[in-house]
């Protein structure tokens, strides 16, 4: 009998697993990086604005437990780091598990037998294309879970979607920071003392920026820029007391705090247009309504969007804008939704034209930017039990609101089957 084949080792992807496990199907969970949890390491130095009691999956504590873990304290705040080494780490390492991860495998490619997509290939076995240190393999699977987050797709910061101008050049790369940087640690020498241009509206806008702020207390030489598109820093500073995360209400409170202060400079309607190193090496930034400035370096946190050449041979349905499956992009379309909240959905929402396919967690959402771990964990529940032949109806969820909710985001508790 083939296995599922769990394409990345995040929480979902583990999740996913956990949930197979306790229906009897056999996972395969492959992690292009060389620990579980790669991409969330890549962000450790971040705490969630989610305490414990929303970031851990039951029947991943299931598993764990019975292996005499114990739970932290529901109402703390992990890191990244802490989600890693706390959780997913020994998640990984329970006997049910521990032999069906293979770290180091990327996959590159889906199929389904020798046939390409414009072919009838129901029921034949997924073939997933993965490339290692030692090459390329094709491992035969009974369904695919695409769990591959979309961490390592940011958006670019040119403002179109497509790079700005000189955004790829090598030397121009050297100085962009990427999404989320560890100004206060690995980063620091890149950023102590230093004008920093910070670009983006969300959540890693937000930290890094306050991260720059205290960074400046320490280094007050600093220079920090907050260029926005947007023509006010509102929405950034979101629900605040409304939000029924309190962690998530604050850190827009302390960005406005900081930017009122004058600590940080904010410019809105900041279109990049263009990007190149001056001779004395800095980093000119050139806007599409013609302002310009230098910067030393440019933390571009414009979002992510998911990878999709990894499913060209497969018959996916994906909304035209969002990108997410189809039936799940009007309930998150970021143009229409800022609460955070979804109604849960599973494996009927979420399903594509090639039968026993699924894409779940981060990537699910395509490019909208709300997504959380509680709505993943209740994807893949869903999923598990549609594929061991169950009652796959999606269980409500209680998800904490933005408190920036906007009056398109009423709707059912709970969509299909
Ligand atoms: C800074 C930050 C803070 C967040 N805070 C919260 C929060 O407080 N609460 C909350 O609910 N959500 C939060 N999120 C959102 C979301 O829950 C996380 O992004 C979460 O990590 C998504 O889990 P995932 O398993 O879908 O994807 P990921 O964690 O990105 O895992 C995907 C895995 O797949 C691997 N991979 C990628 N491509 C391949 C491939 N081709 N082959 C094999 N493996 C591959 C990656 O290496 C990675 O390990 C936060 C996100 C960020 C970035």
């Amino acid at each position: 009998m083939n296995p599922v084949v769990v394409i990345g080792a995040g929480p979902i992807g583990l999740a996913a697993a956990a949930h197979l496990i306790e229906r009897g199907l056999e996972p395969l969970v492959l992690e292009a990086g060389d620990h579980v949890g790669a991409a969330v390491s890549e962000w450790g130095h971040i705490r969630l604005f989610s305490p414990w009691r929303y970031v851990l999956d039951a029947a991943s504590v299931r598993l764990l437990q019975s292996q005499g873990w114990e739970a932290p304290r529901p109402a703390a705040l992990p890191t990244g780091a802490d989600l890693v080494a706390e959780y997913l780490q020994p998640l990984a390492a329970v006997p049910q598990l521990a032999g069906r991860i293979r770290t180091g495998h990327r996959a590159v490619a889906i199929t389904r037998g020798h046939r390409d997509k414009t072919h009838d290939r129901a029921g034949v076995p997924f073939q997933v294309r993965v490339r290692t240190s030692e090459g390329a393999a094709d491992l035969s699977a009974a369904a695919v879970i695409d769990a591959s987050g979309t961490w390592g797709s940011p958006n670019p910061v040119g403002a179109g979607g497509i790079p700005a101008a000189g955004e790829d050049e090598p030397e121009v790369a050297q100085r962009m920071l990427g999404s989320l940087p560890d100004v206060l640690g690995a980063d620091r020498d890149r950023t102590a003392g230093k004008h920093v241009m910070v670009l983006g509206a969300g959540h890693s806008a937000v930290n890094t920026m306050l991260n720059l702020a205290a960074l400046k207390r320490a280094e007050p030489s600093a220079t920090i820029t907050w260029a926005l598109r947007a023509d006010s820093p509102e929405r950034s500073y979101g629900g605040g007391d409304a939000d029924g995360l309190p962690e998530r209400g604050a850190l827009g409170e302390r960005l406005r705090r900081v930017v009122e202060a004058g600590i940080v400079d904010l410019i809105t309607s900041a279109e990049v247009h263009q990007l190149a190193v001056t001779a004395s090496g800095r980093l000119a930034v050139q806007f599409r309504d013609g302002r310009s400035t230098e910067v030393d370096a440019l933390a571009g946190a414009t979002e992510f969007r998911p990878e999709l050449q990894l499913l060209r041979e497969l018959r996916t349905e994906l909304d035209p804008a969002v990108e997410a499956p189809s039936r799940l992009a009007p309930l998150i379309d970021p143009a229409l939704h800022s609460c955070g909240t979804v109604p849960a959905h599973g494996a009927e929402v979420l399903a594509h034209p090639e039968e026993g396919f699924f894409i779940a967690g981060m990537k699910s959402y395509g490019r909208a930017p709300t997504f959380l771990l509680a709505t993943g964990y209740e994807q893949v529940r869903s999923i598990a039990a549609h594929l061991a032949g169950e009652d796959s109806t999606p269980q409500d969820l209680n998800l904490p609101e933005t408190g920036v909710c906007s009056a398109a985001d009423a709707g059912p508790a709970v969509v299909g089957r």
